[in-house]
């Protein structure tokens, strides 16, 4: 549309898309609002849109995905939960254990991710483990466990939903909703999870392709949830010297195509924690919105990922040096 075009001329356009049989959504943005056509099997003949008062132009779209195109969004995407903006230049540290043990251990993790300077606090209260014998995590007990952490520290909550079963307690007490590496082609799970009111934290699977990872946020917002935050998290290759290989191309990769923020979870991509802060070091330095990391006050004991758990201490550290690299940014 036109910079000046009205709400109503919007509006028009997207009621003659619906009259061609297909859907018209605006995408809003600083300088003009784009209104996406989804749902065409082929190319569309804009003659008739073009027409219309306050069109500008009708861009075909040369990806299959489209929402999340910087194609339809040219400006890079700003998600704002309270006070806290991501993508805004400021990296957003998202910090906790890997998964909730009980309210003591959530309680204290969160206080010392917190005195260094996290505004988010993680942390799995439905685990999906590769192991059916393995803590499972603590289900709806931990979920209000996390209601308390943020009562008591303001922190913000991003916690996993890995079915729709828990997706629906998860959307009631998380201010974003995780998708993990292993459900990142869940469809029905990314469908669900679109027709929520949460941002949604997507993060890439396993052996997901970039077009593979964008097409799953594309399922996201295809159901009217605009608020994706992708997340980097390491993928499998030949390489056996961390447990997954970080991507950190993925980054500018997204970037250059893709309107939405991306954050970078060095923790599960090295598997051991003292390669945690370089890799972190890096996913700044490449332009990442963030990082979720895994930080544990005790974590030869933790009940899962303690191997790859940050210690308060190394924490701090984190912290310290991210500062220091923000000038160069
Ligand atoms: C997690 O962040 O707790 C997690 C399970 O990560 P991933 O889905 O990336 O394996
Ligand atoms: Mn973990």
């Amino acid at each position: 549309m036109k910079n000046d075009a009205t709400e109503e001329q919007v509006n028009a356009v997207i009621k003659e898309i619906e009259r061609m049989g297909f859907r018209g959504v605006p995408m809003p943005g600083a300088l003009r609002t784009a209104i996406c056509i989804i749902g065409n099997k082929g190319s569309v003949d804009a003659t008739q849109l073009l027409a219309m008062e306050g069109v500008k132009e009708a861009i075909p779209v040369t990806k299959s995905y489209k929402l999340v195109s910087r194609e339809t969004h040219l400006e890079s995407s700003l998600i704002t939960i309270g006070d806290v903006t991501i993508g805004a230049g400021e990296p957003v540290i998202m910090a906790g254990p890997c998964a909730v043990e009980s309210e003591e251990q959530a309680l204290t993790i969160a206080s010392i991710v917190k005195k260094y300077g996290a505004k988010v606090f993680r942390g799995g209260a439905f685990k999906p483990r590769t192991s059916p014998y393995a803590f499972q995590g603590l289900g709806e007990k931990g979920l209000k466990i996390l209601d308390k952490v943020r009562r008591e520290t303001g922190l913000l909550i991003v916690t996993e939903a890995t079915d729709s079963e828990n997706l629906v307690p998860v959307e009631k007490y998380a201010d974003i909703i995780q998708i993990g590496a292993r459900n990142m082609q869940n469809y029905s799970l990314l469908r669900l999870t679109g027709q929520t009111k949460k941002p949604v934290l997507l993060k890439r699977g396993f052996a997901a392709t970039i077009d593979e990872w964008l097409m799953a946020a594309e399922y996201i917002m295809s159901e009217g949830n605009s608020r994706v935050i992708l997340c980097e998290r390491g993928i499998r290759t030949f390489s056996d010297n961390t447990r997954n290989t970080l991507d950190l191309s993925a980054i500018p990769s997204i970037k250059a195509v893709s309107h939405l923020p991306i954050i970078v979870d060095p923790s599960h991509a090295a598997g051991k924690r003292d390669f945690v802060i370089p890799l972190s070091r890096g996913a700044i330095a490449v332009g990442a919105d963030g990082l979720l990391v895994e930080v544990h006050h005790d974590p030869a004991h933790a009940l899962s990922d303690g191997m790859q758990s940050l210690y308060p201490q190394q924490f701090e550290q984190l912290m310290q040096e991210i500062s220091r690299l923000k000038q160069y940014l």
